[in-house]
């Protein structure tokens, strides 16, 4: 490297965010600088080794289709596959994969060191280069200046953090790693809201020292699912069996008798932990008539015995954890091999940020993942790839892109954080899209593979394969919409026998395939269809007849939204002269200035009633 080179892009940090805003830039063809702690931990996964997960794999597939780096990796680190809600509709399908977190890590570091236009760096970073208050550069603790045209920050949980187990606590940005203190004291001297939040890990526990024989076993799916839209089975490892088991009574009393010792019990930490994912004293204590939670024990990989006992994070003193796992059923002679903790660290207020994730205060300087008030991988990845995307565009003297809510979970991610904020560890969740039917897991790539390709992100293979995909539903629903059953048929006979009524008219199988009794593969045995597309082709023409009527209507739904969707309000616009707003009203969207009416509508407290009034008034005036 020459390190007087000037970048077209630098990212801070090599974790998920970081990683996959390194990839986006470089795909783009624009010279990227990754620079990180430590190249052995890139990709590494602070907590569960694991990916997807509902809400969650839809933000993976996005990113996949998008070109990124996360589902490739998980199908060559997935050690145990999912799908959760099965047996519900698409919109709630999801992928979750246990992952080896060794091969999943290098699977990550193997797609970054062979990225054209990526180069990777070890060193910390202490210090942004600002020049006529644009980010342009940074400078790291060893006084080397990079100087760049746009600046991604993804540092994770490193500034400013502090572990706490009981009442101790110490610096560290997660457990055995240096926290970011010089970047966090510098940052806290910029113009941006910075504020804490915790989260917190379980202990893990060697296996060697565990009864399964008395925990229910839980194996994976088969047939196995695959993350990516380019993953094939053969390419995941050896499959393992998890387990289950529950705290119980005498678990409860245990960590109760901790909570005089818990940092979060006795206002040692401040920052708020994650709703959806609360440490085990959390559950306890806010539901004191539940005497059994549920533990799924999960492995860390093939070559360890490691376990991650899922659904115990926790921060109580050691001694309490000690026990407590030892009350658990089949944990009882179980050996700890790290403490849980739980950490605190900075982050910024996302309503300050442009929905391309740059900062309002400091063009050029980007920020993405965890610091935005996010938690989860796949929060983190998504927010990374767009990040990186719009570093990139703007290099290259180009418009940000973002996806709009209708049409990725990303846009969903990235709007709710800039119009309402976070004030807790933000999770994706389906229920938070409006328009879930038209964004599932299984159609990220017909969403966005196009526009990723123009936006330079996706690759001649994903391209080529998605093109295949396409191709072959446009002639498959040709083809069943050609295809026609006549009654009296030796082919009506044998669809009459899965239906209840005989059929009394021809249908085309198109039609025929919208009936809920008929699924694909038994229709086309019924009619003996030659030449059977790909499953993944299939699965599109079951989703599309059985759900076209809801599809339609979402559909219709969006397009009269757009249009109060993309009418712009003025950056200076003086919400005081609009009769009628209240003032709660008034003061909300003075703080927050949503860039659209569309946006200002989702601000909490904004009502339909105030939105029309905006409308009126801009209409007149503008
Ligand atoms: P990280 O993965 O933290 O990556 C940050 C990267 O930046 C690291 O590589 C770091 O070395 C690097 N870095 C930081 N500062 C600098 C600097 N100044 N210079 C150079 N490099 C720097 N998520 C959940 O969904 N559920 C959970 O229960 C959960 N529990 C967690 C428990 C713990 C203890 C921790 C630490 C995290 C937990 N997470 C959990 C969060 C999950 O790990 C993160 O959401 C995810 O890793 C965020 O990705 P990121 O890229 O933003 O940051």
């Amino acid at each position: 490297m020459d390190f007087s080179q000037r970048f077209g892009v630098i990212v801070i940090g090599g974790g998920h965010a970081g990683t996959e805003a390194a990839l986006a830039s470089a795909r783009m063809g624009v010279s990227t600088l990754l620079l990180t702690h430590n190249i052995e931990t890139l990709g590494q996964m602070s907590c569960n080794p694991a990916i997807g997960g509902i809400g969650k794999s839809h933000l993976v597939r996005e990113i996949d289709a998008l070109g990124g780096a996360m589902g490739r990796a998980t199908d060559k680190g997935g050690i145990q596959f999912r799908v959760l809600n099965a047996r519900k509709g698409p919109a709630v399908r999801a992928t979750r994969a246990q992952a080896d977190r060794e091969l999943y890590k290098a699977a990550i570091r193997g797609t970054l060191e062979n990225q054209p236009n990526l180069t990777l760096f070890q060193q910390a970073v202490d210090d942004l280069v600002v020049e006529n208050g644009r980010c342009v550069g940074v400078v790291t603790n060893m006084g080397l200046r990079f100087m760049a045209d746009a600046v991604v920050l993804t540092a994770g949980t490193f500034l400013g953090g502090v572990i706490h187990i009981g009442l101790d606590n110490h610096q560290g940005g997660r457990a055995g790693d240096q926290p970011s203190n010089a970047l966090a004291c510098r940052l806290r001297e910029l113009p941006f809201r910075v504020d804490r939040l915790k989260t917190g890990t379980p202990p893990r526990i060697d296996g060697k020292s565990v009864d399964f024989s008395v925990m229910e076993e839980q194996w994976g799916d088969n047939p196995l699912p695959v993350m990516s839209y380019l993953g094939k089975v053969e390419e995941h490892p050896q499959q393992v069996c998890c387990y289950i088991t529950h705290t119980n009574a005498q678990t409860h009393d245990i960590i109760r008798s901790g909570f005089d010792r818990s940092p979060m019990f006795t206002g040692v930490i401040d920052g708020v932990g994650p709703r959806y994912c609360p440490s085990i004293e959390d559950k306890v204590n806010r539901y004191p008539d539940k005497d059994s939670h549920q533990i799924f024990v999960e492995p860390e990989g093939l070559n360890t015995h490691e376990l991650y006992p899922n659904g115990i994070s926790t921060s109580l003193p050691f001694d309490v954890q000690l026990q407590a796992v030892r009350s658990i059923r089949g944990f009882e002679n179980a050996h700890i091999t790290r403490p849980g903790y739980a950490i605190e660290y900075d982050y910024f207020n996302p309503q300050d940020l442009k929905h391309s994730l740059e900062t309002q205060h400091m063009p050029g300087l980007f920020f993405a993942g965890q610091i935005n008030g996010t938690t989860g991988y796949e929060e983190a990845g998504a927010q990374g790839l767009l990040a990186g995307l719009n570093a990139a565009r703007l290099s290259q003297g180009k418009d940000a892109w973002t996806p709009r809510r209708d049409e990725a979970y990303i846009g969903v991610l990235v709007d709710d954080l800039i119009t309402m904020g976070t004030q807790e560890p933000y999770r994706m969740f389906t229920s938070r899209a409006e328009y879930r039917l038209l964004l599932r897991e299984d159609n990220a790539d017909l969403r966005l593979t196009e526009k990723g390709r123009e936006l330079g992100l996706v690759g001649d293979e994903r391209w080529a394969a998605f093109n295949a995909k396409r191709d072959g539903m446009a002639s498959e629903e040709q083809r069943l919409k050609t295809t026609w059953v006549r009654p009296k048929t030796p082919e009506a006979e044998a669809v009459n026998a899965l239906i209840e009524k005989p059929l009394t008219h021809e249908y085309n199988l198109l039609d025929l395939l919208k009936r809920p009794e008929l699924t694909y593969a038994n229709l086309a045995e019924a009619v003996a269809l030659a030449d059977r597309p790909d499953s993944a082709v299939i699965e599109q023409m079951e989703i599309l007849a059985k759900y076209a009527g809801y599809i339609d209507r979402q559909a219709d739904e969006i397009e009269k939204l757009r249009a109060a969707e993309t009418t712009a309000l003025p950056v200076e616009f003086d919400y005081g002269q609009v009769k009628g707003l209240s003032n709660e009203v008034k003061q909300k969207l003075s703080e927050i200035r949503p860039q659209t009416l569309g946006q200002a509508g989702r601000i909490p407290g904004v009502t339909p009633a105030a939105i029309s009034l905006l409308m009126i008034y801009l209409k007149k005036h503008h």
